[in-house]
């Protein structure tokens, strides 16, 4: 597997979220550590791109792409900036739509 920073999954990511994620702070569930995604180790290159904490190396995001559908596993992010409340589950979705409306939801409760 290739070890990257956060910004070899730039286009990744901005292809899930429709964003550019890698200037977006995250906290790690495990240590607690807040950092942009682009600060964070990305593994590239095996069945999926795993997203680890730079600081104590836990797994952040893992996403999978099986037949034309992306997986994003989140539940090593404790936190999302600008949002308040909302709490990282696992989350499995087949779609960019699926997917933004999973966070619509988190984000409003
Ligand atoms: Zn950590």
């Amino acid at each position: 597997m290739d070890e990257l920073d956060g910004n070899g999954a730039a286009g990744l990511l901005q292809e899930i979220f429709g964003t550019d994620m890698t200037v977006t702070a995250v906290r790690c569930a495990s240590c607690g550590a807040v950092a942009p995604i682009g600060e964070a180790v990305v593994y590239a290159g095996g069945p999926g791109t795993v997203i680890r904490c730079r600081s104590c190396t836990s797994v952040l995001v893992v996403i999978t792409q099986i037949r034309g559908m992306s997986c994003v596993d989140m539940m090593g992010i404790a936190a999302l900036p600008h949002a308040r409340s909302f709490r990282c589950t696992t989350m499995r979705v087949s779609s960019t739509r699926e997917l933004m409306s999973s966070l619509r939801n988190a984000w409003r409760r």
